[in-house]
C-alpha cells in the first residue's frame, strides 16, 4: 500500500478562477442593486431624495465598480487555467468591491441598510478566495472612506441615507419594496457568509489533514517515515507495558546496495528503492507499520506478534524479494536483503531498534540474504 503524497486541498483551483468566483459573488449584488435602484426612482417620492449629487456620485462608483470587474473578467478569464497568482487584479478587486459595498450601504444608511452584512460577507469572501494582502489593503481604504464619509456626515456636508427617501416606509412600516430588498440582501449575504466560513475551515481542516499525512510520509517510498515510525514504536511500547501485549521489530537493509547505484545510476537505485518498499507494504497486514528509516534501511512494525509470527513474516519477505525481478531501464537483476528482528518482550522503543540492528549486523556478517531473530540482552 504506497501513499500518495499531495496535499490534498482545493489547491487545484487556479488564483485567477479564484479571483473570477469573488467577483462574480459581488457582481450580482450590484446587479439587483440596480435593478432595486430602478424600482426606487419609479415611486413618485423618488423626488425627495436629499442629496441628489450624493445618490448620483454613490451610483457612479457603483457603475464604476461593474466596469471594472467587466475588465478584470476579460483579463482574468483566458488566465483561469494557469497556476500563477494574480496579485493586482486581486487588490483592485478588493478595493474596488469594498468601496462599491460602502457607497451602497451609505446610499441607504449605514445602521439601516443591510448592505453592511454584505460588506461583512464580502470581507468573508475575499479571506477565503483572494490573497491576504489584497484583502489588507480594501480594508484599510474602506476604513479610510468610512472616516472620511463619517466626518461630512458630522459637519452636515453629507447627509446621513441620502437615498432613504420618506416613502420607503408608510405609517413607519417598510414599503413592501424596501422591505423586500432589505430582507433579500440580509438572508442571501447571511446565507452565503455562514456557506463560506464553512467551506473554508473544511478547506483549512483537509490542509491540516494533508500537511499532517506529508509530516509522516517519506517523499521517495510513500511509506511512513522514521518520525511516524518513532512515534507508532513508543506507542506501542506503553501499549505493551500496560496489558502486556508482545510485538516485534524487524529492520531490513538492502545487501550491496552501493553496487546498484555504481552499476545502473543513482536513479536505477532510487527505483528499486520504490519498488522495495511496495514489496515491504504488499506483506503488510493492518496494523503493522512499514517505514523507510533513511537510505536503503527499512523498519518493520509488528504489533500483536511474538517471535514466530515474526520470523514467518519476516521470511516471507525475504524470499519474496530475492524471488523479485527488478527491471530498470531494460536491466534486469535481483536485489537481496537482510533483516535482523527483534521480539520486543521488554525495554524502551530505542532499545529495542538498538537490538534489531545488532541482529541486523549479524545477519550481514553472517553472509546477507537472511533473518536473524532474537530477543531482548
Ligand atoms: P551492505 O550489504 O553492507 O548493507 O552494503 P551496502 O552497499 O548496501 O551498504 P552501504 O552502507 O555501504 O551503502 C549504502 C548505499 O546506499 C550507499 C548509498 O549510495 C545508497 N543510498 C542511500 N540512500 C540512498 C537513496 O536515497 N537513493 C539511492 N539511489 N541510493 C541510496
Ligand atoms: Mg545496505
Ligand atoms: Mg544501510
Amino acid at each position: 500500500m504506497t501513499m500518495e503524497v499531495r496535499l490534498a486541498d482545493g489547491n487545484s483551483t487556479t488564483p485567477a478562477t479564484l479571483c473570477l468566483i469573488a467577483i462574480l459573488s459581488g457582481l450580482w449584488f450590484f446587479v439587483y442593486h440596480w435593478l432595486t435602484f430602478a424600482r426606487l426612482l419609479a415611486q413618485p417620492e423618488a423626488a425627495t431624495v436629499t442629496s441628489p449629487s450624493a445618490v448620483a456620485i454613490i451610483n457612479a462608483v457603483v457603475a464604476a465598480a461593474c466596469l471594472i470587474d467587466g475588465a478584470l473578467i476579460a483579463w482574468l478569464w483566458p488566465r483561469r487555467h494557469r497556476p500563477e497568482p494574480v496579485p493586482r487584479a486581486s487588490i483592485v478587486l478588493a478595493v474596488t468591491h469594498t468601496l462599491a459595498f460602502l457607497a451602497m450601504s451609505i446610499l441607504f444608511g449605514a445602521f439601516t441598510s443591510p448592505l453592511t452584512m454584505v460588506a461583512v460577507t464580502a470581507l468573508v469572501v475575499g479571506l477565503a478566495l483572494l490573497e491576504m494582502r489584497a484583502v489588507l489593503i480594501g480594508f484599510l481604504v474602506s476604513l479610510a472612506a468610512v472616516i472620511l464619509y463619517q466626518g461630512l456626515v458630522m459637519l452636515q456636508l453629507l447627509p446621513y441615507a441620502p437615498a432613504l427617501v420618506p416613502g420607503t416606509f408608510v405609517n413607519g412600516t417598510p414599503a413592501p419594496w424596501w422591505s423586500s430588498y432589505r430582507d433579500y440582501l440580509f438572508y442571501t449575504s447571511l446565507i452565503s457568509g455562514i456557506g463560506l466560513m464553512l467551506w473554508q475551515f473544511n478547506r483549512m481542516d483537509r490542509q491540516r489533514h494533508a500537511l499532517e499525512h506529508l509530516s509522516h510520509t517519506d517523499t521517495l517510498t510513500g511509506l511512513a517515515n522514521r518520525r511516524y515510525f518513532m512515534e507508532r514504536l513508543q506507542a506501542e511500547t506503553q501499549r505493551r507495558d500496560r496489558y502486556g501485549r508482545p510485538f516485534a521489530v524487524a529492520l531490513c537493509d538492502a545487501d550491496h546496495f552501493k553496487r546498484v547505484n555504481d552499476t545502473y545510476g543513482h536513479n536505477a537505485g532510487d527505483e528499486v528503492l520504490r519498488e522495495i518498499g511496495r514489496l515491504l507494504a504488499d506483506v503488510r497486514r493492518p496494523p503493522d507499520v512499514v517505514a523507510r528509516l533513511g537510505g536503503e534501511e527499512f523498519a518493520l512494525l509488528l504489533p500483536e506478534t511474538d517471535q514466530e509470527g515474526a520470523r514467518i513474516v519476516c521470511e516471507r519477505l525475504r524470499t519474496q524479494l530475492r524471488a523479485h525481478e527488478f527491471n530498470v531501464d531494460g536491466h534486469r537483476f535481483q536485489v537481496t536483503i537482510s533483516i535482523g528482528c527483534v521480539d520486543c518482550a521488554r525495554g524502551s522503543g530505542e532499545e529495542g531498534l538498538k537490538q534489531a540492528d545488532r541482529l541486523l549486523y549479524e545477519a550481514k556478517a553472517a553472509g546477507r540474504d537472511r533473518v536473524v531473530l532474537g530477543g531482548m540482552p
